[in-house]
Order: structure tokens, then C-alpha cells, then sequence
């Protein structure tokens, strides 16, 4: 990655200078609808109603979205306009558009990595600074909810290519960056400061800056460092045409409303963020990792408790996993189990600080209360960085393994702590006394079946992320588990997305968690930032 002092007079004035031209205003309205494709991904057909893939003769999420008839069609004209503005090499478009791709060429832009979530835009625009953007931004594609694949065929602004540092201030740890900046990348440029970004999670080497914080993403340094809507320090985004200049370094800025608060977690809906300016946090001088194996949540609990109590300052993570996630982990990835026997629940635990003496000490006392009290069954320390990233890979590969070996409903819930568990149990409960769930049947039975219903999370953060997994996507199974997790979680006064967002997946849901009157307020917001509706439609409110 380079490293790029940012012009931004330079960029505001060539910006102006684009809006002059009428023709241009089209790059804001290019959200265009097509009906029927020569040759479409995934199945995806040319009918006026939008189901998740997997579900065209049902509703999952209840999500059936129709196209907006007033969205236009695009046209080998405007791919000529976009080329004027952004360069040829900048837009991919398939052949009937004259450009020069199948649309199966597009399948890595237009397919979530959970392939359920699916469109079938017909051009991307790879823009290169915020001159050129235009409309379903897209980050590095790896959003559970499905905000950032098109529902039909509107064009993928996708952010890869801008992807500079702008500034780095070595006095207060501000980074300016460009949205596009992967995390990793990020970190590792950090990394030669002793800097790293207050932000972490699994999918790091492929999710963007700008894709995190359209998601407000938490992740496993949410403990210790925090939201994003604490550790962003200022935005730029282009929205309405506008580009709202907020790069600021500031920590603390009273003025009147805070915009960029807005930003963080619309996914795309009101702008595209096109820089960041975030606090990167003091890379820790020396990091221990600690697995435990434990019987029961309760004690996953009280691990937890003395966590707090013995390691404070230096916790860095604490996350936890059932027993199911654990077999799925280990057998899908083929990982060596660093216990010799099975446990219920597992945890792990990060410690970062600057004394290494001081840090093992809190560590061991940590570890030894936890095994004299009979909290902790077992329990194992990483000696080096590659057993540490052996013990994260199991926590990491969780998602992939179930994703891959499964069909999971997943559901992304915030819980007050003490309740995380329970409505694991309840579900399963409620699946078995159905006759649906059977955790010994073989996935390649042909009655659907639930074959696991497990949880894992960020205990410290209330975070459950809960996957009931089915040997096949049915309606006969969804009814038993839709709505009732997310009333199950309104009860609670939960939400039914703590982390993960709304997307496509999960609008209709919205009502678990705000009330008639917030989304009412939220509907204004769209309106007063997207008054034709043309920024990730279909995403986030319900229709
Ligand atoms: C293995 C794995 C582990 C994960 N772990 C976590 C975790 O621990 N915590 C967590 O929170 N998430 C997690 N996720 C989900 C995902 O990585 C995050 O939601 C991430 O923040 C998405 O970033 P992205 O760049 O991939 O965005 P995308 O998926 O490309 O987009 C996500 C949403 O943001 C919008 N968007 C993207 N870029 C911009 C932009 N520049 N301007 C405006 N809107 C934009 C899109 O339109 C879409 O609505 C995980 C995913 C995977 C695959």
C-alpha cells in the first residue's frame, strides 16, 4: 500500500468541476433496473419480486422485495459516460452493454460470500477517488446481510481501488485513509508505528475501512477498544452529489451535530464513504493467548467475571463457543484439538500490554483462580505467535465451517449477558418438541432436518451470534424458528442485528428492535440524504 498525501483542495475543486456538467448528474441516478438477462448467475430470474435465493418459493426474514419501477435501464450510453468520467479501465460491463464480460465475470461482485444473497448488476465501477463515485457501494464483499451484493441489476460501486493512506498523525495516532483500505492492510502499515487499528475481526484480510463502518462493525476488539462510533474521528462521503468533508483529527468537537455519526452502520443507504479518519490505539509490546475448556455457560460466565477482575486493563478478547462449533471448526478446517478431551464451552482469551513480566503474572492468576474454583476445566497458554494464531483459527474458522458444511440461519443477536445462552436452549427446545431437529441425523438425509443449533460471540460485548443449522433450507423448518427468535429477543430488549447490520436480509425485522416511531425518523433521515431513493435500495428500511 502506498503512502499518499491527500489533495484535498485539488479533489473538492475536479469534483465541482464534474457536477457542472449536466450529463454527469447521471452517475447519481444510476441505479438502473432490468428485466431478463442472457445469461444470469445463481438462477437469478427476471421476476418482479426479490426472494432470498434459497427460498424463491418462500419468504425467509419475510424478505420479498419488488423492483422499483422508476429506476432506469442502463444503456450502452451511459457505460460510455461512465468511461468519460472514470476511464475505460475502470468499469467493468458486460458485452451488450459493449463492455467486455460474460455477466458470470461479474459473480465475484454480484454474489455475497454467502451465496444466498445474490443480484445481478450488470456493471461495476471501480472508481479511483472521490471525483469518479457514483451506487450499491460495495467494501470487500464479506457483509453477512447481503447490503452489499445488488437485489437486481444496480451497478456495484465497489471501492477497491481507492485504497491510500492520506496522513498519519505520529502525535495523536490519527490515520487518514481512504475508504478501500483493507483492515489488514491498514494494520500492517500501522504495525511499523506500534500502531494497530482498534478494530479486529475474522475477516480482516478482505473487509474494508468504509465497509466497516457502513456496518458499524464490532468485532473481537470490541471489548477493549470499544465502537467505531468512538474511535472514527471524522468522514468524507459523497452523498446527494455533496462531498461532506469531515476528515477531521479532532477527538473532541462539540459543534453542533455530529454528521458522521449518521454514517456509521447505514450501510450504504445515505452516502458512500469515500475517506476515513479513524484513532488508530498503541500497539500492545506483548500479546498472550489462553484457551479454555469449560461444562457448563454459567461458568463460562464466571471466567468471565474474573477475567474482568484479574486481567482489567490488559483484556483484549474474550470470546466464547459452544461444543458444536468447536466439532465443526475443528473437522471442516482440519485443526488439531489443542485439548485431549471435548468440553461444552470453550473461550479465549487475548491479553495485551507493555510489561510481559506483569501480563504473564495477571494471566497465571487469572488462570489459577479459574481452575482451583473449578470454572475452568482445562486450560491451555500459547507459547508463540503460531500456536496464538492456531488458537484464533479455530475461533475464526467457526462461520466458514458452518456456512460451508451446512445450511445455517444465522442470527446476529445482542442479549444482556446473563440471558446469552438461553436462547440457544429455548430454540432447541422448541425444534426438538417440533420433531424437526436431530442432532444425530447425517446431512445427507432427505427429509429437512436441524442437525445443530449452537452459538458463539463476544460475551464481553453481549454478542450471540446463534446459527440453527438445517441439512437443507426449508420452509417447514423456518416457520419454527421465524419469528420466534426475534420476539424471543425483543422480550429480552435485545436486537436482532448487533453487529452485522440489516442489509437485505433483515428490514422487516427492524420492528423487533425500533419502535414505529425510530423507523419513522429514520425513513425522514434516507429521504433528506437520498431523496430519490437511489443508495443501496431496498436495503435497511422496510419498504
Ligand atoms: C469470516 C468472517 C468473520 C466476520 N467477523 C465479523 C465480526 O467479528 N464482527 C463484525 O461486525 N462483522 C464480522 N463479519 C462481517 C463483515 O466482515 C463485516 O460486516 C465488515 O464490516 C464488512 O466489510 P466489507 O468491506 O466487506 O463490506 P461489504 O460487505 O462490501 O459491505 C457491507 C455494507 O456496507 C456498505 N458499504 C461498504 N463499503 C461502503 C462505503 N465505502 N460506503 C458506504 N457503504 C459501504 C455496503 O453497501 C453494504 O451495505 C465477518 C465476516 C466474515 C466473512
Amino acid at each position: 500500500m502506498k503512502f499518499k498525501h491527500h489533495q484535498h483542495g485539488k479533489l473538492q475543486s475536479l469534483f465541482a468541476q464534474m457536477l457542472k456538467k449536466p450529463t454527469q448528474t447521471r452517475l447519481f441516478s444510476a441505479i438502473i433496473q432490468k428485466q431478463g438477462y442472457p445469461k444470469t448467475p445463481l438462477n437469478t430470474t427476471n421476476k418482479q419480486d426479490y426472494c432470498l435465493p434459497s427460498f424463491r418459493n418462500q419468504k425467509r426474514y419475510s424478505t420479498t422485495v419488488k423492483k422499483n419501477p422508476s429506476f432506469k435501464q442502463v444503456s450502452v450510453e451511459d457505460i460510455s459516460f461512465f468511461e468519460s468520467v472514470l476511464g475505460k479501465q475502470n468499469i467493468l460491463a458486460t458485452k451488450d452493454l459493449g463492455g467486455d464480460c460474460e455477466l458470470t465475470d461479474l459473480d465475484s461482485y454480484n454474489i455475497s460470500w454467502i451465496p444466498e444473497f445474490h443480484g445481478a448488476s450488470k456493471v461495476v465501477l471501480l472508481p479511483t477517488s472521490a471525483t469518479q463515485v457514483t451506487v450499491v457501494p460495495q467494501g470487500g464483499n464479506s457483509g453477512a446481510q447481503g447490503g452489499c451484493v445488488p437485489v437486481f441489476d444496480e451497478i456495484i460501486l465497489c471501492l477497491s481501488k481507492m485504497n491510500q493512506i492520506r496522513d498519519l498523525d505520529h502525535d495523536s495516532g490519527a490515520l487518514l485513509c481512504d475508504a478501500g483500505c483493507i483492515l489488514e492492510n491498514l494494520n500492517n502499515y500501522l504495525g511499523q508505528y506500534n500502531l494497530t487499528m482498534p478494530i479486529d475481526l475474522g475477516a480482516k484480510g478482505s473487509c474494508h475501512i468504509g465497509g466497516n463502518i457502513s456496518t458499524n462493525a464490532g468485532g473481537v476488539r470490541y471489548l477493549k477498544y470499544g465502537s467505531l462510533h468512538g474511535s472514527v474521528l471524522g468522514l468524507e462521503v459523497l452523498s446527494d452529489g455533496t462531498i461532506i468533508n469531515n476528515m477531521s483529527k479532532l477527538r473532541k468537537d462539540s459543534t453542533g451535530y455530529d454528521l458522521k455519526q449518521i454514517f456509521i452502520g447505514a450501510e450504504g443507504t445515505l452516502g458512500i464513504v469515500t475517506g476515513v479518519s479513524i484513532l488508530a490505539v498503541q500497539k500492545p509490546a506483548f500479546v498472550n493467548v489462553a484457551m479454555l475448556g469449560l461444562n457448563s455457560f454459567d461458568d463460562v460466565l464466571k471466567a468471565f467475571k474474573y477475567s474482568k477482575n484479574h486481567l482489567s486493563e490488559i483484556l483484549l478478547a474474550f470470546e466464547f463457543w459452544d461444543a458444536d462449533c468447536m466439532k465443526s471448526s475443528l473437522s471442516f478446517h482440519k485443526f488439531q484439538n489443542p485439548f485431549s478431551q471435548n468440553y461444552s464451552f470453550y473461550v479465549l482469551i487475548e491479553t495485551g500490554g507493555s510489561n510481559s513480566h506483569h501480563d504473564e503474572q495477571k494471566l497465571y492468576k487469572f488462570l489459577d483462580e479459574a481452575m482451583t474454583k473449578g470454572v475452568a476445566a482445562n486450560g491451555v497458554i500459547a507459547q508463540d505467535f503460531t500456536q496464538q494464531k492456531k488458537l484464533w483459527n479455530i475461533r475464526e474458522g467457526i462461520i466458514e465451517s458452518l456456512v460451508k458444511t451446512g445450511s445455517p440461519y444465522k442470527y446476529d443477536l445482542s442479549i444482556p449477558i446473563g440471558k446469552l445462552y438461553d436462547i440457544v436452549n429455548d430454540v432447541k427446545e422448541r425444534l426438538v418438541n417440533a420433531g424437526v431437529y436431530n442432532e444425530k441425523v447425517s446431512s445427507n438425509e432427505h427429509k429437512p432436518l436441524i442437525t445443530s443449533v449452537n452459538g458463539f460471540g463476544h460475551i464481553g460485548d453481549g454478542n450471540l451470534h446463534l446459527n440453527v443449522v438445517a441439512n437443507k433450507f426449508d420452509k417447514s423448518l423456518s416457520q419454527h424458528i421465524e419469528p420466534y427468535v426475534f420476539e424471543w429477543t425483543s422480550k429480552v430488549h435485545g436486537s436482532v442485528s448487533a453487529e452485522h447490520g440489516i442489509g437485505i436480509a433483515k428490514p422487516n425485522c427492524l420492528k423487533y428492535t425500533k419502535s414505529p416511531e425510530m423507523i419513522d425518523m429514520m425513513k425522514k433521515i434516507k429521504k433528506t440524504f437520498d431523496p430519490n431513493g437511489i443508495l443501496n435500495p431496498y436495503k435497511v428500511l422496510p419498504q
